[in-house]
């Protein structure tokens, strides 16, 4: 898994190294003919949180799989609209499918650590999939930054050779999250990063993406409401009412939408009210 490459030049700097922001633009996405998200256009600034709240089915995971091109996995499914990753549509003619998701990670609700696979060999499985080559030791290296900008390096940094299945629920979120740093996206996307974590793992994760955010843009998705209020300068209130599409109500600073929303919808949502 971990074999030697001699002397090979240094990896060249990725392209994704700096800060970069996300624009949605216009979009609108299907499931068959079921029209899931009507014309939502949001911007994501560089070197901030923006979280996504609001009620279920309001169309957040749909927008966040569509921000790194995974809604046009799923059988049936199409969108309209752009979305700029640093000013570039991601879904321009000839732009690459796998260069959107190297350079936009996601995290998931449920931890998805390769399960039999080794914490170190979890942390560079990305690498392969990006044709990045590098010396062991320079792998090593990554190996070590990735899990200490997760918060995980102090806790396994004496068995990397252990399966990832074997550490806690938490754990497995931060070794999830060093994976997805390793490849050096410019964006990262979480979806409900914490719901399936206690509120020690939970308050972890929000450790660490507030020291992530200074060299990755991150989108959350998040029905915690005081999660939303603790780790986002932005927050956007989807929502979708009876049968109709999701749309955003509303968008703007945090500390606005909590303390002074223009929508009373907003309102009633982040206190708890819906
Ligand atoms: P949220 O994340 O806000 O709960 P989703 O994006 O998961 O909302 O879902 C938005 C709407 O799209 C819902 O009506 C849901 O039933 C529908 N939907 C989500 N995923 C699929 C899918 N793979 N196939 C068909 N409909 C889907
Ligand atoms: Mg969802």
């Amino acid at each position: 898994m971990t074999t030697t490459i001699p002397d090979l030049p240094a990896p060249a700097p990725h392209p994704s190294d700096g800060l970069a922001g996300l624009e949605a633009r216009e979009i609108s996405a299907w499931f068959g003919e079921h029209k899931v998200l009507d014309r939502v256009s949001l911007n994501m600034r560089a070197g901030e949180v923006t979280a996504l709240i609001g009620p279920s089915g309001c169309g957040k995971s749909t927008f966040l799989r569509i921000l790194n091109r995974m809604h046009e996995l799923v059988p049936g499914a199409s969108l309209a609209g752009e979305v700029l990753l640093a000013g570039q549509d991601i879904y321009a003619p000839g732009r690459r499918l796998t260069d959107a998701r190297h350079q936009i990670g996601m995290v998931f609700q449920k931890p998805n650590p390769f399960p039999a696979m080794s914490i170190y060999d979890n942390v560079t499985s990305g690498l392969k999939l990006t044709g990045t080559r590098m010396r062991r030791a320079d792998r090593d290296d990554l190996v070590e930054e990735c899990l200490t900008k997760a918060g995980l390096w102090n806790e396994v940094n004496d068995r990397l050779r252990q399966p990832g299945g074997a550490l806690s629920g938490g754990q497995q979120q931060r070794l999830c999250i060093a994976r997805s740093l390793a490849v050096r996206p410019r964006v990262l996307l979480m979806d409900e990063p914490c719901s399936a974590l206690d509120p020690t793992s939970t308050r972890r994760i929000e450790e660490t993406i507030a020291e992530l955010v200074r060299e990755v843009t991150i989108v959350i998705v998040t029905h915690n409401m005081q999660q939303a209020a603790r780790v986002s300068d932005r927050c956007a209130f989807f929502l979708a009412a009876h049968r109709t599409p999701g749309v955003i109500v509303e968008h703007g600073p945090t500390k606005a939408m909590f303390e002074s929303p223009r929508d009373s919808r907003t309102a009633d949502y982040v206190h708890g009210r819906f």
